[in-house]
């Protein structure tokens, strides 16, 4: 039996663990944090992630855990319409989004793997391109070794050398919060260089997320900021913020990876982030490493790994600038560049916008 050692034990390292077992693969999961945990946070999985998922056998698991995203569209401030989405189209053509927990994925991931093979509390601190992996003061050698570290992997050092991330422009927070009163309405709504978005869990619970133009490592209290930005915009922002539990609220800055000229070299192999960190704007960065994973462990047996090279990067690549497209215009901030941007949201029709997802959607294992 071949072996793998996955380095990672996010989304993207459980998923390829799971893709590579399912095909006889013996695998090896090394996770630096003491215990797996995902930041509490909400998950929109797209139709294609969800086609990941059912070809690595738990897509009926996620689906039973999650709740269909059926109002999607985006609005200002004031909270008038920019852009409405029709979900009904989406739904026929593609199938509906869903938001889940994260950690209620990472649950899903992890029970789909036999117990000895995720190993926590190793910290790889190198990876040869002949499969040598050395961690926590020893070696071990693979048949595969996949960088699954997320975006600043150390894996990537063995096949393309120092990359540093970008910095896209704009931080963003995230919570999940149980709202005062139940909560069925969802979207995002757009202001000049900020923008706040929601949408209720399965049980209740909301997720709710917010992005704003700053230097990077701004020193603010995420709070009384969000409050600042976002309290007089329209309901039922303010009361979500109410809602908030300041331990409870995450901030991330945003960064972009530069393109990589390989995700393979000798037997290593870069999922998810590693590969391919992208803007949160599309909700793909995670969906892309669960086909990552399907189709790595499609190409795992062949005598090198470019046709996994070959199938994922120009993809990844295009949904990254995609992604990182819609940023910008989502947190442009000029009042006359603003206003233009919103005449022209209102003016695309829904159905163009929903043929417009096909490049993303139209995936198939
Ligand atoms: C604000 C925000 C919102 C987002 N929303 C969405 C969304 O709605 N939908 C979506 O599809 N995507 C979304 N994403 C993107 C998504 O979160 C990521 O693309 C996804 O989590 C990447 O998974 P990963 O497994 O590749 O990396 P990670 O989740 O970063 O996991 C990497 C793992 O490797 C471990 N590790 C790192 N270094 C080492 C080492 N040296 N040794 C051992 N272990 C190591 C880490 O501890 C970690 O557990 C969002 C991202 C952000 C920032």
């Amino acid at each position: 039996m071949s072996g793998a050692v996955i380095v990672g034990g996010g989304i993207g390292g459980l998923a390829t663990a799971i893709a590579l077992s399912r095909r006889g693969w013996d695998v090896e999961v090394l996770e630096r944090s003491p215990r797996l945990t995902a930041l509490g946070a909400g998950l929109s999985l797209w139709s294609n992630a969800l086609r990941a998922l059912d070809a690595l056998g738990v897509g009926a698991q996620v689906r039973a855990r999650a709740r269909e995203e059926v109002g999607a569209g985006i609005r200002d401030s004031r909270g008038r319409r920019l852009a409405r989405s029709d979900m009904a189209a989406v739904r026929a053509r593609y199938g509906l989004p869903i938001v889940i927990h994260r950690a209620d994925l990472l649950d899903i991931l992890r029970a789909a793997l036999p117990e000895s093979a995720v190993r926590t509390g190793i910290s790889v601190t190198e990876v040869c391109t002949d499969g040598v992996v050395t961690h926590s003061g020893s070696r071990e050698t693979a048949d595969l070794v996949v960088g699954a570290d997320g975006i600043r992997s150390v894996v990537r050092r063995a096949v393309c050398g120092h990359i540093e991330p970008v910095y896209a422009g704009y931080t963003a927070w995230r919570t999940v919060l149980t709202p005062r009163e139940p909560l069925l309405d969802m979207g995002e709504s757009w202001g000049r260089g900020e923008r706040f978005g929601f949408t209720p869990l399965p049980d209740g619970r909301v997720y709710a997320f917010a992005c704003a133009n700053m230097p990077p490592d701004a020193e603010i209290d995420g709070p009384s900021e969000l409050r600042r930005r976002f309290g007089h915009w329209h309901n039922p922002i303010p009361s979500l913020l109410d809602a908030i539990d300041p331990a409870a609220l995450l901030r991330h800055d945003i960064y972009d990876l530069p393109r990589l000229d390989t995700y393979v070299r000798g037997r290593v192999a870069l999922v998810g982030d590693a590969a391919h960190a992208m803007t949160p704007n599309l909700g793909q960065g995670a969906c892309q490493a669960l086909e990552d994973a399907v189709v790595l462990a499609r190409h795992a047996d062949e005598p090198d790994l470019t046709d996994y090279d070959r199938e994922r990067r120009p993809r990844a690549r295009m949904i990254a600038d995609r992604s990182a497209r819609i940023g910008q215009v989502a947190q442009l901030s000029s009042p006359p560049v603003v206003f233009a941007r919103d005449l022209a949201l209102r003016a695309i029709p829904a159905l163009a916008q929903v043929r417009g997802l096909a490049p993303v959607l139209d995936w198939s294992c």
